[in-house]
């Protein structure tokens, strides 16, 4: 049984490369939804949106046909989210966030996935990120039930860029300068999914 399911994974991996030309680019939160911890210092719903400009600025340059599901600090439902997912064809979706705890210490970059047509591309966006973010804690490449990633008809991730409730790691993600690797390294690993 190992062997039979481990091949038919192997054959979903190896025939999981699809042609997609639009991709949705999702920022979390927004409006009245500030994202993070309660009392949490760095806003997450301000800096997914940055990383999403410029994610979208990337794609575009690339020739890739873009829509946002908020372009501006507004609230979006998680419902409203996967209607504008699935309203497209021939693409796929980046959820970009960042990450909280309690744990100060709690640090690093991970990178979400429900369907398993959609870990490839999971896979190569959390490798373009720590090889072009330099010290960062790889806390891997997870499958989890996010709503966004259940309910998404097309492919569908979810990018955790950093943890703003650690001190290091919060300040570097004020700087621009980090923003924009972030979103380089997701477009390029966008890029070469396809
Ligand atoms: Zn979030």
């Amino acid at each position: 049984m190992f062997a039979r399911s481990a091949f038919a994974s192997f054959l979903l991996f190896a025939t999981s490369a699809f042609a997609f030309n639009t991709v949705v680019i999702d920022p979390g939160h927004g409006g009245k939804d500030r994202g993070g911890i309660p009392g949490q210092r760095i806003s997450e719903k301000d800096l997914a949106l940055d990383v999403a400009r410029r994610l979208r600025s990337d794609l575009r340059d690339a020739g890739l046909r873009t829509v946002m599901t908020r372009s501006r600090d507004t609230f979006v439902s998680l419902q409203d989210r996967v209607a504008i997912a699935n309203a497209q064809r021939n693409a796929v979706l980046v959820s970009i966030h960042f990450n909280a705890a309690t744990r100060g210490s709690a640090s690093g970059i991970e990178t979400y996935y429900f369907k398993s047509a959609a870990a490839p591309l999971a896979a190569k966006i959390q490798t373009r990120l720590l090889k072009n973010v330099s010290n960062e804690e790889n806390r891997g490449v997870k499958p989890h039930r996010y709503y966004v990633l259940r309910k998404s008809r097309i492919p569908a991730v979810l990018v955790e860029c950093g943890f703003l409730t650690n001190n290091r790691e919060g300040a570097r993600c004020l700087i621009a300068a980090h923003r924009q690797r972030l979103a380089d390294a997701i477009a390029s690993a966008v890029e070469s999914a396809r």
